[in-house]
């Protein structure tokens, strides 16, 4: 992918965010019934400009957002 701001492609995908020893514990609250449970978020960092070009969450974690919207 293209950065949006400089144009590199030099992006690296997927970054997480948070703590590796502690994955998911910065995130989005996708909880409804258990609180504190997060869905890990991820992001694409342009390493030429430090551009964050997305913020999303992982397919597993969207799922189980989805499933618990019904
Ligand atoms: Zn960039």
């Amino acid at each position: 992918m293209e950065c949006k701001n400089c144009g590199s492609q030099n992006v690296k995908t997927k970054v997480m965010w948070g703590l590796f020893a502690h994955p998911g514990a910065v995130g989005v609250n996708c909880g409804k019934k258990l609180t504190g449970t997060t869905a890990s978020v991820y992001s694409d960092l342009c390493l030429d400009c430090g551009e964050i070009n997305r913020i999303y969450v992982d397919e597993k974690d969207l799922a189980n957002i989805k499933s618990q919207e019904k």
